[in-house]
């Protein structure tokens, strides 16, 4: 990748060195399994500044790009898409707040963030809104100077975690176009009226998603976030396109994790009297592994370059992430397989990075969904 600039290469390079030297592969295990969210890890990238990255210089940030922040992910994820997910999934939260936010809620929610005191989950979810995410139907009515929410959410991830300042999508009027009445409100995760259950699902172990039962949950309407009605603009533009180059990222970045330690095991596992890279049927999958890889960082470097310079970029964004994300899951899948036995236990890492990759290709829209987008951008 020789044709990233001196800057890039040291900034990607500097991530990694600070996920292998101070986090460790072995910190990333045990929040797994022990599903439990990465404070330590959290708090020393808040003081290295992670949070501030993207956020504009006159709100307090350093004003950095989006190619920087994908290279970021990708860095952050080589032991899981998790771990990054914990520590930058709530930077593409947290713009919704450098762009739609009052000076009010700037201090009040983007502030603490970029000192790393809270976290910002995104609960657009709910049982019958899922790729249909405009199907929203939980309620935030007026009254008075507040907001009276009522209804479910689901698969938000995040949301139990200490300081959590939920970003979540509501609908404030019924219309006859439903992606017109839907609005986004800040709701931080201790108000009351709120019930918070962490779900036992496959992949997000450590960020924890949860499903939530609002109870006449009132707020100040200071925490509407942009207009009412301005829901699905914020949601739909700005906030899905920007999420959906960070896990792009991310799962390059954990595909290489997986192809670097699949080539590890085989150049070390002895059968028959040779290591098993001497055979040529594996050599020839772990060339594939690599290729695919860097075909998928080639494509989300793509969409991360255009979304960096304010180019249309809807449909090279949905190739990164579908592209990407099927790539993890045919890299991890491999993965398993190169590793025999060995790849089934936490040590290996390889079921980990397997379970996590089914999450790739349903969460952030599923791989159905960017096909869709794709074709509806395709010209002749
Ligand atoms: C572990 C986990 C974490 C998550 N975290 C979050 C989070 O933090 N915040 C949040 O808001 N959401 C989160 N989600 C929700 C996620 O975004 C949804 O699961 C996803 O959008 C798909 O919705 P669904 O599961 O309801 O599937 P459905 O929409 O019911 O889809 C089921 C199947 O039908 C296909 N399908 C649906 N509609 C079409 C169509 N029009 N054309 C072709 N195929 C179609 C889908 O591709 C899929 O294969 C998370 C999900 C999981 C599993």
């Amino acid at each position: 990748m020789n044709f990233l600039t001196d800057e890039q290469i040291a900034w990607k390079d500097s991530v990694h060195r600070w996920v292998d030297r101070d986090v460790g592969r072995e910190y990333i295990r045990q929040c797994d399994m022990d599903r439990a969210f990465p404070y330590d890890a959290y708090e020393k990238a808040a003081k290295l500044g992670f949070h501030r990255l993207l956020v504009p210089e006159a709100d307090g940030g350093d004003g950095g790009d989006i190619f920087a922040y994908a290279l970021m992910c990708e860095a952050l994820s080589i032991y899981g898409v998790d771990f990054s997910v914990a520590i930058a999934g709530g930077i593409f939260t947290a713009m919704n707040l450098a762009l739609h936010g009052t000076p009010w809620q700037k201090k009040t929610y983007l502030e603490p963030f970029m000192r790393g005191e809270v976290r910002f989950p995104i609960s657009m979810s709910e049982p019958n809104a899922g790729s249909d995410v405009a199907n929203v139907q939980t309620r935030a009515e007026r009254d008075g100077d507040h907001y009276v929410l009522n209804g479910q959410k689901l698969w938000c991830s995040g949301a139990s975690n200490r300081g959590a300042m939920i970003l979540m999508l509501v609908r404030t009027e019924r219309t006859q176009d439903k992606r017109n009445g839907l609005s986004v409100i800040i709701v931080p995760n201790d108000t009351p009226g709120l019930t918070i259950r962490p779900l036992q699902t496959l992949a997000r172990r450590s960020v924890v998603t949860t499903e939530i039962f609002l109870d006449n949950v009132r707020l100040p309407a200071t925490n509407m976030l942009g207009a009412p009605g301005e829901g699905w603009k914020i949601i739909a533009g700005e906030h899905l396109s920007l999420e959906r180059i960070a896990v792009a990222a991310s799962y390059v970045g954990n595909a290489q994790g997986a192809v670097n330690d699949a080539l590890a095991y085989a150049q070390q596992r002895v059968q028959f009297g040779k290591p098993i890279y001497e055979f040529q049927v594996l050599r020839h999958m772990l060339a594939d592994m690599q290729t695919q890889t860097d075909a998928a960082r080639l494509i989300t470097y793509r969409a991360a370059e255009l979304a960096s310079r304010g180019l249309p970029c809807r449909k090279e964004v949905a190739m990164a992430k579908l592209f990407a994300s099927e790539t993890l899951q045919t890299v991890t899948r491999q993965g398993m397989q190169i590793m025999g036995g060995h790849g089934m236990v936490p040590e290996s890492d390889m079921e980990r990075y397997f379970r996590e990759g089914m999450q790739s290709t349903i969460g952030g829209g599923t791989s159905q969904v960017q096909r869709t987008i794709i074709a509806q951008e395709m010209r002749v």
